[in-house]
């Protein structure tokens, strides 16, 4: 399943790396151009079997950690118990449609956070700011709907 909006990996895992803070170190690229790669969100256990060569569980919950500080890997949930990763993509804030049936995932994109953000500042007593968000939206895809 080819996703039509996302990340344009037009430069590498180094550069990438590189530009976050981030030591570019062999195992690191190894864990960016999988997910370059599979244009899907991933279980750890998917990341596992995928990222070539293959790195241990702790070691990939490490690097998750810090891809994640750094800017570079989003943490999504769609509650069905495991969190999935997927590359950030700094020029386009895209989030996901998914079936609830199938598990099929489509992207869109112009989900108007800072609206969003502004009206629960005024809301919110205890919040200084608000520097993040997570969105996912789900439903039922038209071959299930069948
Ligand atoms: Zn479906
Ligand atoms: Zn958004």
């Amino acid at each position: 399943m080819q996703r039509e909006l996302g990340v344009p990996f037009d430069y590498g895992a180094e550069e990438r790396l590189r530009e976050a803070g981030v030591r570019a170190t062999k195992q690191r690229r190894a864990l960016i151009m999988f997910l370059a790669t599979t244009h899907q969100p991933q279980t750890v256990q998917q990341i596992l079997d995928g990222v070539q060569p293959r790195i241990d569980q702790a070691t990939i919950y490490r690097m998750l950690q810090i891809l994640r500080d750094a800017g570079l890997v989003r943490q999504i949930d769609f509650y069905r118990g495991n969190l999935l990763y997927e590359l950030s993509d700094p020029m386009l804030d895209h989030h996901h449609v998914v079936c609830k049936r199938c598990s099929r995932v489509e992207d869109f994109v112009g989900c108007d956070y800072e609206k969003i953000a502004e009206t629960a500042l005024k809301q919110v007593r205890g919040f200084a700011a608000i520097d993040s968000h997570s969105f996912e939206l789900f439903g039922v895809c038209k071959e299930c709907a069948q």
